[in-house]
């Protein structure tokens, strides 16, 4: 087994690029010595300049050691590390020859005596490094910023995005002044133990939580599923997650750790007892009309028996407990799911025409995005010039430097956000629509078939129902997406009801028949903005997905 002797060095002639490096080094050549199983028998961390031969005390005493054959072999962030001038080259390269030195091991090669020696030699002695290793250096900054806790992404609800003020070439997380008290509140209805995620959402809703407008997105609530994300994610408890790895950030925890905690076993208890009863359950979406607190199923027990009631959980006495049986509540549903009615036919045709006009303007996105990530890549080069410019010593002045940099990974960033954002649009748009087209054909039949327990997500995919325990009756608020469609179909076919008179029938030539006669639906048809904003905004559940989406699972 080889002995391996790690060497880390800080250049001071590198200036900025390499500051703070040789524990960024060490870590990932210890990352690479865990995984990989090698002996360490010796590490050093050296900031002598390599540039002036013999003047790095721990590096003498490396070679020495491998003189003595105490250690077999190097391991070290790059081999520019080791040898940065001729003189010392030559040393090592003998050292080389001669077997003593048997393997020189970085988190990106592995050199071995056997092999050839010009490579080694060559990377070693190239002083301006390549590209592909500023590949790295960024690299480096970046896992070093997350190694201090920093966070590299977009934020979770609650927090902001921000330049340190100190150096713009660093993010940092700060609570969202806006956002992050309510936030908290969302937290603290989770932690009561009586409060479904979805009844949180509304609730956030209710209370004025918009998500901050974008490039291409307006202000707008947030949605179910980044609820239930927030509460999944130990962001807020101050923690931060990177390829599988977690430290302790650097920002204001929302929550403290065992708050986090009891939330998650809420979570996991509520799925368990969700799979339990969810056999008579349609209490996870509905809501009381008049207080909004959420509905819940009952037995109830009498002389003869027992019925299943359902009613307003009325936490505090205030509001009524008279409610409806369980089949009551079943017919209620079916019926507000089939009120949404609309012709198979005409469906299809604004199906279809809808994603015509999605795709046709895709198309241009497409072009959009083509063009936006050419630019990208001019910034790239920009920078990779600068950088080059910087190290090679063109470029001398360092506040100059800093902030052309400055500018080009601003630019850098806005145009990376507007390139996800033109690929995410069309993408959510398209998937909405094949959604919600396959939900109004299916719904009803889906409804009428499912098993007990796969009633409740078909249901819940209309929208939101409204509970009026005195009236006895449900009502139903349908999302907006399907409301739209039904809306935008509306004009391929008219109306549904049969024709009241006679005089009013000629009217129904509709676009449907139009299509049938001319074979193409007449062009101009303009996607209604109503739709549009819809399509992108709304989030509809994918019903042949797991039962995850619709509540409380997972
Ligand atoms: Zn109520």
């Amino acid at each position: 087994m080889l002995r391996y002797g790690l060497y880390a060095r800080k250049s001071h002639d590198d200036k900025k690029l390499t500051e703070k490096s040789t524990g960024e080094q060490i870590a990932e050549c210890k990352a690479l010595a865990s995984r990989e199983g090698l002996a360490v028998v010796w590490e050093c961390e050296e900031s002598k300049s390599a540039k002036i031969p013999f003047v790095r005390p721990h590096y003498a005493e490396l070679i020495k050691l491998i003189e003595k054959g105490k250690i077999d072999a190097i391991l070290c962030w790059h081999v520019n590390r080791i040898i940065r001038n001729m003189d010392e080259g030559g040393h090592f390269v003998q050292l080389w020859i001669d077997g003593k030195l048997k393997e020189v091991r970085t988190p990106h090669a592995v050199y071995r005596t056997g092999d050839n020696i010009l490579p080694i030699v060559l990377e070693a002695a190239s002083a301006t490094q390549s590209s592909l290793d500023l590949v790295h250096v960024v690299r480096r900054s970046h896992d070093g910023n997350f190694r201090a806790g920093g966070w590299n992404h977009k934020v979770p609800p609650g927090y902001r995005n921000v330049r340190d003020p100190l150096t713009t070439k660093r993010g940092m997380v700060i609570a969202d002044p806006e956002r992050f008290a309510l936030a908290r509140k969302a937290w603290d209805r989770m932690l009561t133990g009586t409060e479904t995620v979805w009844a949180v959402y509304l609730a956030l809703d209710e209370w004025g939580y918009r998500v901050r407008e974008t490039l291409n997105l307006p202000e707008r609530p947030l949605s179910y599923s980044a609820v239930m994300g927030m509460f999944r994610n130990p962001f807020y408890a101050g923690y931060v997650r990177e390829r599988g790895e977690m430290v302790k950030g650097r920002h204001e925890p929302m929550v403290s750790l065992d708050e986090f905690r009891r939330v998650q076993n809420i979570l996991a208890k509520r799925s368990f007892k969700a799979v339990r009863s969810y056999d008579h359950d349609y209490t996870g979406f509905m809501t009381c009309a008049y207080c909004g607190q959420r509905v819940t199923a009952e037995h109830k027990k009498i002389s003869t028996g027992s019925w299943e009631v359902y009613h307003c959980s009325d936490t505090y006495n205030r509001c009524t407990q008279k409610g409806m049986s369980v089949a009551a509540v079943e017919q209620d549903v079916t019926n507000l799911l089939s009120n949404v009615r609309i012709d198979p036919e005409a469906l299809d045709i604004a199906g279809a025409e809808i994603k015509r006009s999605l795709t046709a303007r895709q198309a241009t996105y497409a072009v959009r995005a083509e063009e936006t990530r050419a630019s990208l890549q001019l910034i790239e080069q920009r920078l990779r010039r600068l950088t080059e410019m910087w190290i090679s010593g063109l470029l001398t002045e360092e506040a100059r430097y800093q902030e052309l940099e400055g500018e080009a990974l601003r630019e850098k960033e806005r145009l990376q956000l507007a390139v996800e954002e033109i690929g995410f649009d069309t993408e959510r748009r398209l998937r909405n629509l094949a959604r919600a087209l396959d939900y109004l054909k299916t719904k009803d039949t889906r409804f009428a078939k499912a098993r007990p327990a796969r009633k409740r997500p078909v249901a819940q995919a209309l929208g939101k129902f409204l509970f009026y325990g005195r009236e006895k009756v449900i009502k139903a608020e349908v999302r907006p997406i399907l409301r739209e469609i039904v809306e935008f179909v509306s004009h391929f076919s008219g109306p549904l009801e049969p024709p009241k008179t006679g005089s009013r029938s000629h009217e129904k030539t509709t676009l449907v028949e139009s299509f049938h006669l001319g074979g193409t639906v007449p062009n101009g048809i303009e996607l209604p903005e109503p739709l549009e904003k819809a399509l992108l905004e709304d989030d509809m559940p994918d019903l042949d997905c797991s039962e995850s989406e619709y509540g409380l699972l997972k």
